[in-house]
């Protein structure tokens, strides 16, 4: 299939589904090709008995756990917190956990403010159209008047706070710390085709009952209604260049496994903060040796993953621990810079419901609490259904050799070379997740909890990926423009997380889609003069 498309987007995920949802108005031949398939709700694990078994099996979030044809493998030795992902139309968010902050005003400001990595070539105002119009596309429910950030509008309204969010928001309130009802891209009514959250479990390893948005039935139905095609089962090895130095098209396999190439005007990437990285490294030429965009070598450089400090512990009253979203509320009280303390930047509070019996047995198991013999089950009752938990996101500052680059050894089924991750938790970061553990530790003590546990890092907990092509005006210290427009290729752009100049301290994914929205419309206005 060479005849030539108008826009050829390479990514069914948050990011690559926005995009071809914005640009299908203009009624542009666009296509987008995703290395996975459909993935049929009937064959989500909530609809069986064994779903918390698939979660260490063929659902698990870690590629290399799960191994699926699609999937491809992630050297991440040489760091301690390990890349999760899902590769198929929906992209990660097939898996995501739904909890769905924004960046804040200061996050766009990080150099002016403080004084570290760089400020962003956008702020947020500009993104505030897009943020409304992506919270209305995947279907937002929230409460509007957080003084703990700017107005929004969510779409529909919070969900209930459950046994956990009442026990938390009191505990919070003998503290005098910020709280409030977190925004989900969970529908608490039925919603543009999709059915109400029921509350049958828990929603990460995706949800049967289409409550949770995932971009295969939010933003595709719409986009392929509006005419985009979508290929699936179509890898990309590489994007190539023409004699002008402007991308002509991508070399991929067909679910046949069969190499084709694909002429494109415009190309653009939306493979995540990983993927993007190592497609633009594996698309080598004369004229890009080092990688395609890459001649300011920040190609995969400054990945940012979020270092999550999560603790938890147990109450005597009963939790909604395995029903409901498993998050339900957040807190933004250390999210600024407080000069008093020994790091800068912030981190946000996600607080959890807690987990499902098997995940409850093992990791109690794991760290302890839980013993075999006569006492097992009366234990059990006791920790079963009572947990609390609570995370700090960690800010991550950009630091060039935390990053992504093409393993010697490694490839995915069609030989295309996989990445290799070099990542290291900054001081800055540690010492944040060390403020994050005492605070909440604080909260557990005045919420009556016993049995205090901590994951710090969460170890399989690289689900945000950033700042790999970052955004900038000087294209000596960043990869794309403040339209996410390749400095080096004028016909390519990159849409997901690796345009991220700071990480925040927030889940990205409503910050990326805005994001992605917000550069479409940026080619939309310029299409008369899109290569100038
Ligand atoms: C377990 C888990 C929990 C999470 N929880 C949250 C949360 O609560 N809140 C939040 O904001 N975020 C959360 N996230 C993160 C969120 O899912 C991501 O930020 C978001 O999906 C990233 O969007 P993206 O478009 O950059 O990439 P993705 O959504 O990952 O999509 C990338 C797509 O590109 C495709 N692709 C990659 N390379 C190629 C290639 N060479 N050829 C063809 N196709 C290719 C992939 O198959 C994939 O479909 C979570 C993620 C996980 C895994
Ligand atoms: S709790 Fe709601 S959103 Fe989560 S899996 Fe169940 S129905 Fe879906």
């Amino acid at each position: 299939m060479s005849d030539i498309v108008d826009v050829l987007i390479i990514g069914a995920g948050a990011s690559g589904a926005a995009m071809a949802y914005s640009l299908a108005e203009t009624k542009m031949r666009i296509v987008c090709l995703d290395q996975g398939g459909w993935t049929k709700p009937s064959d989500y694990p909530t609809n069986g008995r064994d779903w918390e078994a698939r979660f260490f099996g063929d659902y698990s979030p870690s590629p290399n756990i799960r191994g699926r044809a699609e999937d491809y493998p992630i050297n991440d030795d040489a760091s301690p917190i390990k890349v999760v992902n899902y590769n198929g139309v929906g992209g990660s968010t097939i898996m995501y956990t739904a909890h769905w902050p924004r960046l804040h005003p200061s996050d766009f400001r990080v150099r002016s403010l403080d004084g570290v990595a760089d400020d962003w070539p956008i702020d947020y105002d500009m993104l505030v159209p897009f943020f409304e119009e992506n919270d209305r596309m995947m279907g937002v429910s929230g409460l509007a008047g957080d003084p703990g950030q700017p107005p929004r509008n969510p779409p529909m309204p919070q969900q209930p706070l459950g046994l956990s969010g009442a026990i938390i928001g009191s505990a919070m309130n003998q503290l005098g710390w910020h709280w409030w009802p977190s925004d989900t891209t969970v529908a608490t009514m039925d919603y543009d085709g999709r059915a109400r959250c029921i509350n049958l479990g828990h929603c990460t390893p995706a949800c049967a009952q289409g409550a949770k948005a995932s971009t295969d039935i939010t933003y595709w139905p719409h986009a392929i209604r509006a005419g985009v095609e979508l290929r699936t089962h179509c890898r990309v090895r590489e994007i190539t260049v023409n004699a002008d130095g402007m991308a002509s098209g991508v070399i991929y396999y067909d679910k046949d496994g069969v190499e084709r190439f694909q002429a494109a005007e415009v190309v653009v990437m939306a493979c995540n903060g990983i993927g993007t990285p190592r497609l633009l490294l594996n698309s080598k030429s004369e004229r890009f040796p080092d990688g395609l965009a890459n001649s300011s070598g920040l190609v995969g450089k400054n990945l940012m993953f979020h270092p999550y400090a999560q603790v938890y512990g147990y109450v005597d009253a009963p939790t909604d621990s395995n029903r409901a979203p498993p998050t339900c509320l957040w807190s933004k009280e250390f999210y600024e810079t407080d000069p008093a303390r020994d790091f800068v930047r912030g981190y946000s509070f996600q607080f959890g419901r807690g987990a499902g019996p098997v995940m409850e047995a093992v990791m109690s198991d794991a760290k302890g609490l839980l013993p075999w013999g006569d006492d097992h089950h009366r234990v059990f009752r006791r920790l079963n259904g009572h947990r609390i938990q609570l995370s700090a996101i960690c800010e991550d500052l950009p630091e060039a050799h935390n990053r992504v680059t093409l393993d010697p050894v490694l490839t995915d089924s069609h030989g295309i070379p996989s990445p290799k991750i070099d990542y290291t938790i900054s001081e800055n970061s540690q010492r944040m997740m060390a403020h994050g553990i005492a605070r909440a530790k604080e909260f557990l003590a005045a919420a009556g909890a016993r049995d205090i546990c901590t994951n710090s890092p969460i170890l399989y907990g690289g689900w945000h990926l950033l700042g790999t092509a970052r955004m900038g005006n000087d294209p000596a210290r960043s990869v794309v423009n403040e339209w996410g427009r390749a400095h080096d290729v004028k016909n390519l752009f990159i849409v997901d997380g690796s345009i991220f100049v700071t990480s925040g301290g927030v889940n990205p994914t409503s910050t990326i889609q805005a994001l992605a929205l917000y550069i479409a419309d940026q080619m939309k206005q310029r299409l008369a003069n899109l290569f100038d």
